[in-house]
């Protein structure tokens, strides 16, 4: 029994590994030279042990969100976001709710409204007891020009300044760096949930070369991979 368990571990422990790597080489190679990695450290080192992160993938089902102009829509690309944010908490250790995992709103099926759709969201959060929620948009703006992911805290939290001032830096990094800084608002997901929320708005889909970029797998996996550090990040401290 003991030996069987040796080696799972084992075998996990260098499946784990190797997945490591193979995600940090894609990601060297898409970013070149890039910022420097850091002494290397295993995210999968099981930091996450014994947290619950909720990840909430925005809209769905009857509301798109934002709408690119090559009809890239908000939901799908968001719900892509947070499967791959999922499965990398996953990988950490963490237990991951998702507030939805497929194209569906939370509002109930006859008359689904947006106030119920975030009620819901809100009671996931609760009923899961989590840790932490982020909660995955894309942004849109009359100004085409404008770029960039952003991360967006409750105005008086300061563990949701702190969270977001982690993942922020790992947005400039990973993904087309805007410079643009952590931000404070009022939400009602952020005001309710009663935990550290962070919404990250991974780009925006006005702008024609960033929706371009955010309709690409390995871009939506580097967004994923930014935003867990990030969390990373905050959690040690
Ligand atoms: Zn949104």
């Amino acid at each position: 029994m003991r030996q069987s368990r040796f080696i799972w571990a084992v075998t996990t422990a260098a499946l784990l590994f190797s997945l490591v790597l193979n995600v940090d080489f894609a990601i060297a190679r898409e970013t070149g030279p890039g910022p420097s990695p850091g002494p290397f450290r295993p995210a999968t080192a099981w930091e996450l042990t014994g947290r619950t992160i909720v990840v909430d993938p925005g809209h769905g089902g009857t509301d798109p969100g934002a709408v690119g102009s090559r009809g890239t829509l908000e939901k799908d690309v968001a719900l892509a976001i947070s499967k791959k944010l999922a499965y990398f908490f996953q990988q950490g250790g963490a237990k991951v709710v998702l507030t939805r995992d497929r194209d569906r709103d939370l509002g109930s099926p006859e008359n689904p409204t947006k106030v119920e759709d975030l009620q819901k969201r809100v009671q996931i959060v609760h009923e899961a007891k989590a840790d932490l929620l982020i909660s995955v948009h894309l942004n849109h703006f009359s100004d085409r020009s404008e770029y960039g992911a952003q991360a967006f805290y409750q105005r008086g939290s300061a563990e949701g300044k702190k969270l977001a001032e982690r993942i922020q830096p790992q947005l400039n990094a990973f993904l087309i760096d805007s410079g643009r800084r952590a931000l404070a608002g009022d939400f009602y997901l952020c005001r309710n949930a009663k935990i550290p929320v962070v919404i990250v708005e991974v780009g925006f889909l006005s702008h024609p070369e960033e929706e371009r970029k955010l309709r690409e797998d390995v871009y939506q996996t580097k967004a994923a991979w930014a935003i867990y550090r990030g969390v990373i990040d905050y959690l040690r401290g």
